[in-house]
């Protein structure tokens, strides 16, 4: 049947084009320097790309088994033990995944039935709703607020009804740059277990934190049988379009979530879990070296912004900083000043960033004001970029205190 309003269903309908795409492109078109969807802007390291190099050489072309290659499920099973301290069963305990986006979505489809809720945190990485609806789940969401973004911890304990499934966070956080505290994480444990809710912990910037180090909430008392947690290559080894993800999660949780996966993708490409065992075998002088160079990378966009005029919230991890659009605009009623704001600066002055009000839910009625009000600048990029970013904006944008705020661009 041919349906003439719009062809897309609707589980599927309001979600449009993601903001990643969008922005990528007007990058691209108006060639500016691209800040915005979060991919490096530099190669991942030799000894993974030789790996699957040799991989492919030698023949590893086939399907790989459905829940991922054992030498790859092992790696990621010794990888978490020698992070976590936490010994998991590499066959039957590890799914292997066509990124952490494909993980998310097989979480969903496996274990929330239509109607169930998942509780979000806003701001939140926009494939999370996308993969609820998929499923049939209900979002229910919580706001972490600016300027300190801590966990809504009393937010979270009102939230929780007999029909949530999953509380899902994700630490270090995009698009804050939060690092969850130890005290934040067990009173999220604490309402998890209170209630009987599985959590799903997005932990794909594990590695790269700057204070404080990264906990995965299932090394806590009580927590490893009701974490999922999830995953992937890409940020670690700054080879995004490998799209090598996991999850861990117990046995009866993993089988749910392979029912899924094993109709989504099957299984993920071969050489790259082959080469992803090598990766996985970093010596630690490899994350070091990762979290000093990001530290380089995130201390130079911030001397870049506060030079520009923007007063940017420092990140204690992730690869994204964010900054509110306010020293430079405010229209008052614009339905959506950040979006404005964005399409201005990559039009005209030539700087992809990410307009913040794609993390947030759309039918919550909080504060406007607060989800319209900021912008997110990813440094996973060559310090060369963003200092070019920093001469372009310099250029141009001059901040104003006055009553009545304006674009101070030339226009
Ligand atoms: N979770 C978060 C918080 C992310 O930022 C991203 C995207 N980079 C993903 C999941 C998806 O990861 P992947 O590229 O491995 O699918
Ligand atoms: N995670 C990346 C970001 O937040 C985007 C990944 C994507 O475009 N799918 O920028």
């Amino acid at each position: 049947m041919l349906r003439e309003n719009s062809p897309t269903a609707s589980r599927l309908a309001n979600f449009g084009e993601s903001v990643f795409t969008r922005m990528s492109r007007l990058a691209a078109a108006h060639k500016a320097v691209n800040l915005g969807q979060g991919f490096p802007n530099f190669d991942g390291p030799e000894f993974v790309k030789t790996a699957g190099k040799a991989a492919i050489d030698a023949g590893f072309g086939q399907y790989a088994r459905s829940f991922g290659l054992p030498e790859c499920n092992q790696a990621i099973a010794t990888r978490f033990h020698a992070d976590s301290g936490i010994e998991v069963n590499p066959e039957r305990e590890i799914t292997v995944t066509s990124g952490a986006t494909e993980a998310i979505v097989a979480v969903m489809l496996g274990l929330v039935e239509p109607g169930e809720e998942v509780i979000l945190v806003e701001p939140f990485y926009d494939c999370y709703p996308a993969a609820i609806s998929m499923a049939g789940g209900v979002l229910r969401s919580i706001r972490m607020v600016s300027p300190d973004f801590a966990f809504p911890v009393e937010q979270l304990r009102a939230a929780v009804t007999p029909k949530t499934r999953l509380i899902l966070i994700n630490s270090p956080h995009n698009p804050t740059g939060r690092v969850l505290s130890d005290q934040e994480l067990s009173q999220i444990a604490k309402i998890a277990i209170d209630n009987d809710c599985l959590v799903v912990s997005d932990e794909v910037y594990e590695h790269i934190y700057f204070e404080r180090k990264h906990t995965s909430i299932a090394t806590l008392p009580g927590m490893r049988e009701r974490t999922i947690v999830v995953s992937s290559l890409g940020k670690t080894f700054s080879l995004t379009g490998w799209k090598v993800g996991w999850t861990i999660a117990p046995e009866q949780f993993t089988q749910a979530i392979r029912s899924a996966h094993q109709f989504l993708t099957f299984s993920t490409a071969t050489p790259l879990q082959r080469a992803a065992v090598d990766a996985l075998k970093a010596p630690k002088e490899f994350y070091t070296q990762l979290r000093a160079d990001y530290a380089a990378r995130r201390d130079a966009m911030l001397c870049m912004l506060r030079n520009v005029g923007f007063d940017p919230f420092i990140p204690e991890g992730s690869y994204f900083v964010l900054a509110k659009h306010e020293p430079f605009y405010l229209k008052p009623g614009a339905l959506a000043p950040d979006e404005d704001f964005c399409e201005h600066l990559v039009k005209t002055v030539g700087v992809a960033a990410i307009p913040c009000n794609a993390f947030y839910d759309p039918a919550a009625t909080r504060d406007v004001q607060e989800s319209t009000s900021m912008i997110r600048f990813a440094f996973c990029k060559d310090l060369e970029t963003i200092l070019e970013a920093g001469r372009r904006m310099q250029a141009v944008m001059k901040p104003t205190l006055e009553e009545t705020k304006v674009f101070k661009m030339d226009r």
